[in-house]
């Protein structure tokens, strides 16, 4: 329904501006078109990853991640239920919730941890799969719908053969990573495959969090510090230093990569990075692969989004510290709720175009979605 009316107002809009009369029309009936909502970091699930998981969480060895998911997968507490149900709704119902909240797209990605704690002949069937099941809700609702082509790092010239079936046969819009593939990380030279894949068709890789392997027992596991409160953004954040210290995007210059949760904590922690890293160079403690700043790499190759993070002094800083054009707008569907990040968003403290760029157009020329017949 909510095409339909867009469509009609665009051609009205167009019949307007045909006759010359558009810009005062608009001024006088409806004031100046709202900004176009474009979330980036909006979860799904597949029914076979689902049964996978509930194979995995019954195990001694669950990983932390689907010990989490536990009451989600037996179905305990209704509200979570409903989670998982709109996790594997990628129709109807979450356009409905889309519609209701004002929200004109989102780019989804299979939802953490994803294929990534399957073994590798599992989990590349079940990405293909999900990448296949995406790129068909996309074509049933593509003004509503982009996606994320999911990988299976554990089989990195697999993951490197997806990355290309998924950004030209699928037209699918950037690479989903659910942060460490058991415990091993992406600046690791047998994932090289996949970050030349992801930069040889212009695929940015969202790196999504997911738990440190050792969440149940280790440091973060008590008072609920695994997860969403410290360790996501702890060990997602560690995956976006590695990326960023290692000298990959010295061998791959034009990579971008895409944290969450206002940059998992790192625009926060840019002074020191910078710090350290002159000081260690300059004492031999180091040999730095770097040539440039570890801030400048940073602002050249990395991309925040607002996902979780619904702050707008946490907003103000990472604009100022990285500019504007480096920071997207993004809700965390189901998880979080579209109503706090919009309201969020419409009240935050930018101008009006800052607010049309963090809401959807660095999203859209980042991820090369078209949004310009609806954004004018
Ligand atoms: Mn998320």
């Amino acid at each position: 329904m909510g095409i339909d009316r867009r469509t009609f107002m665009g051609s009205v809009a167009g019949g307007m501006a045909a006759l010359g009369v558009a810009g005062r029309a608009k001024a006088q009936t409806a004031g100046p078109a709202r900004p176009f909502r474009l979330a980036t970091e909006e979860a799904f699930a597949t029914p076979e990853m689902i049964e996978g998981w509930r194979g995995i969480a019954a195990g001694v060895s669950a990983s932390a991640d689907l010990a989490q998911w536990r009451t989600f997968l037996d179905g305990g507490f209704p509200s979570r239920t409903s989670i998982l149900g709109k996790l594997l709704d990628i129709g109807d119902g979450r356009i409905a919730d889309m519609d209701a909240h004002g929200v004109d797209m989102q780019l989804l990605s299979l939802t953490s941890p994803g294929v990534q704690v399957f073994n590798a002949d599992q989990a590349v069937a079940i990405a293909r799969d999900a990448n296949d099941r995406l790129a068909e809700a996309v074509a049933r609702h593509p003004t509503r719908f982009a996606g994320l082509v999911a990988i299976a790092p554990q089989a990195p010239e697999e993951a490197a053969r997806e990355i290309e079936r998924g950004m030209t046969r699928l037209g699918l819009n950037g690479v989903i990573v659910n942060s460490h593939t058991r415990g091993e990380y992406l600046d690791e030279e047998k994932f090289w495959p996949i970050l030349e894949a992801a930069e040889a068709h212009d695929a940015p890789i969202y790196i999504h969090p997911r738990a440190f392997e050792d969440a149940d027992t280790g440091p973060y596991a008590p008072y609920e510090l695994s997860g969403a409160r410290w360790g996501f953004a702890a060990e997602t954040g560690l995956h976006g230093m590695r990326l960023l210290m290692s000298g990959v995007l010295e061998r791959f210059p034009r990579l971008k990569i895409v944290l969450g949760h206002a940059g998992e904590g790192i625009p926060y922690w840019l002074y020191r990075i910078d710090y350290t890293w002159e000081a260690f160079t300059r004492s031999g403690v180091e040999q730095s692969a770097l040539t440039m700043k570890p801030s400048d790499y940073f602002r050249r190759n990395f991309r925040i989004t607002t996902s979780g993070m619904n702050d707008p002094q946490v907003l103000d800083f990472c604009i100022e510290r990285l500019g504007p054009e480096n920071v997207l707008w993004a809700i965390d569907y189901p998880f979080q709720r579209a109503a706090d990040a919009v309201a969020f968003m419409d009240s935050a403290p930018v101008d009006d175009e800052v607010r049309r760029k963090v809401y959807a157009t660095n999203a859209a020329e980042l991820f090369g979605i078209d949004i310009a017949e609806r954004t004018t």
